[in-house]
């Protein structure tokens, strides 16, 4: 893949100026035959035809603009131009780079496209500018990692540690990690190629002192993850209750908007809806379910399973009670599934006229707090997001130096090292041989180089740009 040039749009849709990004050894020449000066095109309608300069890029000096005019086959003139040169390796992929600033237009952008793929360029795949950026090591794994996450904040916080991690503060924090544990396994392995000069004697225990300082550190990004992770993609969370209940006027009423179907039909919110909206410095992921309770209609009961896979992973959940219905057998079930998670209870329909027949205490045993509350009159609503707020700001996101572990795929790493190192301390304390020793610190050293992607399969490279957008 690498001998080739590639293109894309880079640009997202609808803007006043669309981008073409284009990149590879190629690329100069390439968009050189689709390209006419004004001059040219000027002196080519006057006088007879005119030879036009294919090279006309590879002359020119690298980080310069040039205006013109892209042409089709037939030397139509298809949009007016600006043209960016960056000759290799002063370029995002390290490779020869031109970026065409056209007017917005879809079409016109299409036109663009096609008119260099006849000229011998290939259509990038999806992150392919930024693999290539990847491969040629501009950045390493988890920088290129950041790109695509800036591109999807949804919050401050998740743009703030994208920045900083593309700017390479994961990278280093972990590189320090590794550069410790590869100094002390240099030193075991040369104690054990030259026994007559390295002793090994007291070592275990200064190696002992350093697995445990590493360790600290892997637990500090460990700690922190389900914050990062929460204050960058959003809190993921799953509205429950009986049908009727109030659900969908819940999601409507947060949402502001008429997105969820709201019936008086019991189960009729059919398929799982989850939609995200910013409270503050917090950004919810909301799901609303088709209310967990047994039926005999197919598309509801998969909504139902649906729900409970929702609930194993909700960081919240929002327990939306008829103030007006009664406690059942439903109501155990659901609560059955909630223990142990973090939630609320709203007492809605509170704006009825009401002889409350719903007896409240018995949901004391989930020990959450219980608001009342109306779907219908947003009664309570401010105190419900206060107390959100509250739950999982603790106080407020602190933009600090702290370091952030906000990609499950990191995390996995960190714990996989976690455990070897582990295992190493073990096998110190069982008095274990220190060949024996290197074999869990290789692991360790290994596994955290899956996040910078030193250690990273081929197969793994790929799956991780494959999520990336076009022209990325
Ligand atoms: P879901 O099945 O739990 O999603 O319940 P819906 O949101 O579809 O609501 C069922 C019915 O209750 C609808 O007719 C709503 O208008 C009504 N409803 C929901 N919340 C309230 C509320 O706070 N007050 C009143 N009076 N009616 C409500």
């Amino acid at each position: 893949m690498e001998g080739d040039t590639i293109a894309g749009i880079a640009s997202g849709m609808g803007g006043g100026i669309g981008i073409i990004r284009v990149s590879g050894p190629d690329a100069f020449f390439a968009v050189g035959r689709i390209f006419r000066t004004k001059k040219y095109l000027d002196s080519f309608s006057e006088k007879e035809e005119k030879e036009w300069d294919e090279e006309y890029f590879l002359k020119k000096d690298s980080h310069t603009i040039q205006y013109g005019f892209i042409v089709n086959e037939k030397s139509e003139v298809i949009d007016e131009v600006i043209v960016l040169l960056m000759k290799s390796p002063r370029s995002y992929t390290r490779e020869d780079v031109i970026e065409i600033d056209s007017h917005g237009g879809a079409l016109v952008l299409q036109k663009i496209l096609k008119c260099l793929l006849s000229a011998g360029v290939r259509l990038a795949e999806p992150g392919e500018f930024t693999k290539r950026a990847f491969l040629h090591g501009r950045m390493d794994l988890s920088q290129a990692e950041a790109v695509m996450k800036m591109i999807s904040s949804k919050s401050e916080f998740a743009l703030d540690t994208a920045v900083k991690q593309l700017e390479g503060s994961l990278s280093r924090y972990i590189g320090e990690i590794r550069e410790a544990l590869l100094y002390h396994m240099g030193e075991i392995e040369a104690a054990l190629d030259d026994p007559e000069h390295y002793s090994l004697d007291g070592y275990s225990e200064k190696l002992e002192k350093v697995i445990g300082e590493q360790l600290l550190r892997l637990e500090k990004l460990l700690k922190n993850f389900d914050n990062g992770r929460m204050w960058s993609e959003g809190i993921q969370t799953v509205i429950v209750g009986k049908p009727n209940a109030g659900k969908s006027s819940l999601m409507n009423l947060l949402l502001d908007e008429e997105r969820a179907i709201v019936t008086n039909v019991a189960g009729t919110t059919r398929d799982i809806l989850e939609e995200s909206f910013r409270l503050g410095d917090l950004v919810l992921n909301l799901v609303d379910t088709a209310g967990i309770h047994e039926t005999e209609d197919t598309v509801e009961s998969i909504g139902v399973k649906k729900a409970v896979d929702y609930l194993n992973q909700a960081d919240f959940v929002i327990y939306v009670v008829d103030i007006l219905d009664h406690f059942n057998r439903e109501d155990e079930e659901i609560i059955s599934l909630l223990k142990n998670k973090k939630g609320v209870i709203l007492l809605n329909k509170s704006d009825l006229e009401t002889d409350a027949s719903m007896n409240s205490e018995l949901f004391d045993m989930l020990g959450w707090k219980q608001i009342t509350f109306s779907a219908k009159e947003g009664l309570g609503l401010y105190e419900l997001e206060e107390y959100i707020t509250e739950l999982f700001l603790q106080g407020d996101i602190s933009y600090n130096d702290q370091v952030y572990l906000t990609n499950l795929r990191h995390k996995e790493a960190v714990e996989h090292a976690q455990e070897s190192l582990n295992q190493v301390l073990c096998a110190i304390q069982d008095g274990m041989p220190e060949d024996v020793l290197m074999v869990d610190l290789m692991d360790a050293y290994s596994s955290l180089g899956l996040i910078s992607g030193e250690t990273a399969s081929e197969d793994l490279v790929n799956k991780i740009f494959e999520e990336f957008c076009m022209g990325k």
